[in-house]
């Protein structure tokens, strides 16, 4: 790809085809496939060019494709089946994911956020309106019921043992 630099030594402005772009093992900088020549001096290090501004948006473009190829390229495939070892939840030997739960113990545990209201941990509600997040633990309730398939319940334990009875009823109408 062509990329228009100025050159520190001469000041001339030129595009200059530097092939392809990749990035630097620490991803801090952009490594070019051809050498930057300037029309004038010749061969010139990437130290001794002034990026335009031109060249700041082409190179952008570049490392950002890049860099964004590499994330759909290692979250593109199914996340399950990465890592194969003991299912934490149910102490089976399958793939699990990366929190360590096999494919079914992950789908107990977002059920189990979701029935605990841990919007913020679940994959399904995060992010989603309350009102959602409500009918979305609805869902769950309804299908799956109420009972916590995998994790204990949130609430520290004293408290639940004090008020182990302490059921909350709510039976608000949800306005739409
Ligand atoms: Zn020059
Ligand atoms: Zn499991």
């Amino acid at each position: 790809m062509e990329i228009n630099f100025k050159c520190k030594k001469c000041g001339v402005i030129f595009d200059c085809d530097i092939g392809a772009v990749t990035l630097s093992d620490d991803y801090e900088r952009p490594v070019f496939q051809n050498r930057i020549i300037c029309p004038k001096c010749g061969q010139r290090s990437i130290e001794d060019v002034f990026l335009t501004e031109l060249g700041q948006s082409q190179l952008t473009e570049a490392t950002l494709d890049f860099e964004h190829d590499e994330l759909i390229d290692s979250d593109s495939e199914d996340s399950f089946g990465h890592y194969q070892g003991e299912c934490q939840g149910c102490d089976t030997f399958f793939p699990v994911d990366e929190t360590g739960l096999c494919e079914q113990c992950a789908g107990k545990l977002e059920r189990d956020l979701i029935r605990e209201r841990q919007w913020d941990y679940s994959v399904m509600a995060y992010g989603a309106p309350t009102e959602k997040r409500e009918e979305l633990r609805k869902a769950v309730v309804d299908k799956y019921g109420e009972k916590l398939e995998l994790i204990l319940p949130f609430k520290d334990s004293k408290k639940t043992a004090s008020l182990g009875k302490r059921k909350k009823r709510k039976s608000k109408k949800r306005n739409r």
